[in-house]
């Protein structure tokens, strides 16, 4: 069976060997030559809409993603002839920070208050409405801290303006958030779903520095926010493949940032800390072969590694610690690798951090 990959990052280089590990061969589309999924799997280059290429995909026997921002007529053009999972709409829902929000509203999921901003007269109204501090976001295409600005007061909103100004835009309230979860979970093609212990991160400069699974202190009703939650989008959507949401935790309470329809960075310690990884249990639901066991035992951590490469050779064949460096080009806030660590305890765990931390650098110390 051969499976499509959109887009060749990382994601999918973690994806393409999580599907030779079972048997599946992959095929990717990736308009950038350097792609780094190209180094295991076979890579089209060629722009998102070129007809041979999407010819070529198409004879794949089900085509996913790992990049989210595929134009919407490439995708409507693999419908065509084969299966693509997860389902379109998804990618319609979380590529436009608005619609996501009133998409989470209709299901009952908490966010952020929140208001569209098209003009600087829609900015100011919603800053009156929603109060500061507060956040404003592009719509679209942002990730990793981009595209957005921190109002904490109204001195601020000008330099935001001059900045962002001119696309579509979303203020939100900000959120004094306790800490920042996310829950990954998987659905089959006959609707089964699993999810993987919830993951606690940490970001600096809105960039994940460090995850931690399973996340400390997640009562049991803080778990079920979290899972019903992802159920419901699911559902809704007659979804298969993985998803993530993001959540912010404040007084015990879930409010749901953003969702990917795609594996991501913070379950990547999956590969090492998991029974089976975020990336096979894609492949599988995708594929429509039985899903992967997803209950761990043991505590694991990842450290993304951003902007450049140390020298890692003081944790090379460490206890429980592997190095992913995934091959591309060094540039500022760019993420060009991680490392994740496994230990029997959280104590362990918290000491190999700190190893990994004093040879990689703290980002949040910086
Ligand atoms: P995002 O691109 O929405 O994932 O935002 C990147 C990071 O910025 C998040 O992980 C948070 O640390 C922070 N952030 C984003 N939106 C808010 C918000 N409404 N309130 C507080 N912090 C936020």
């Amino acid at each position: 069976m051969k499976v499509g990959i959109l887009g060749g990052g990382q994601l999918g280089h973690m994806l393409a060997d999580a599907a030779h590990a079972i048997s599946l061969e992959t095929l990717v589309l990736d308009p950038k030559p350097d792609a780094v999924a190209g180094q295991v799997t076979r890579h089209l280059v060629a722009d998102w809409v070129d007809e041979s290429a999407l010819a070529e995909l198409s004879q794949c026997d089900v085509v996913t993603y790992e990049f989210e921002n595929v134009p919407a007529e490439a995708v409507e053009r693999l419908q065509h002839d084969t299966a693509v999972h997860p389902s379109p709409d998804a990618l319609v829902i979380s590529g436009d920070r608005i619609i996501e929000k009133n998409f989470f509203h209709d299901l009952g999921i908490e966010t952020a208050p929140f208001a569209q901003v098209d003009t600087r007269e829609d900015l100011d109204r919603a800053i009156t409405e929603i109060g500061l501090p507060a956040v404003v976001k592009t719509r679209r295409f942002g990730y990793d801290g981009r595209g957005q600005a921190v109002l904490r007061s109204s001195a601020d909103v000008d330099a935001a303006w001059i900045e962002l100004g001119g696309q579509a835009l979303i203020l939100e309230g900000f959120v004094p958030f306790d800490r920042e979860v996310s829950l990954i979970a998987v659905r089959g093609r006959e609707g089964e779903i699993r999810s993987w212990p919830a993951t606690e991160n940490v970001h600096e400069g809105g960039i994940l520095h460090i995850s931690r699974a399973p996340a400390p202190d997640v009562s049991d009703d803080l778990r079920t926010q979290a899972e019903s939650g992802l159920e419901a989008i699911m559902s809704r959507l007659d979804y298969v493949g993985v998803l993530v949401v993001e959540f912010f935790q404040i007084d015990g309470r879930l409010v749901a940032n953003e969702m990917a329809c795609r594996v991501h960075n913070s379950g990547h310690w999956t590969i090492e800390g998991a029974p089976t990884s975020q990336f096979e249990n894609h492949m599988r639901a995708v594929a429509g072969l039985p899903l992967g066991v997803t209950d761990t035992e043991g505590f694991a951590a990842m450290v993304n590694l951003v902007s450049d490469v140390p020298s890692m050779t003081a944790l090379k064949g460490r206890d429980g610690i592997s190095l992913h460096v995934y091959g591309k080009s060094a540039a500022p806030g760019r993420k060009l690798g991680h490392v994740t660590v496994v230990a029997p305890s959280r104590e362990v765990l918290e000491t190999r951090i700190a190893e990994i931390l004093g040879v990689v650098g703290d980002r949040s110390a910086r």
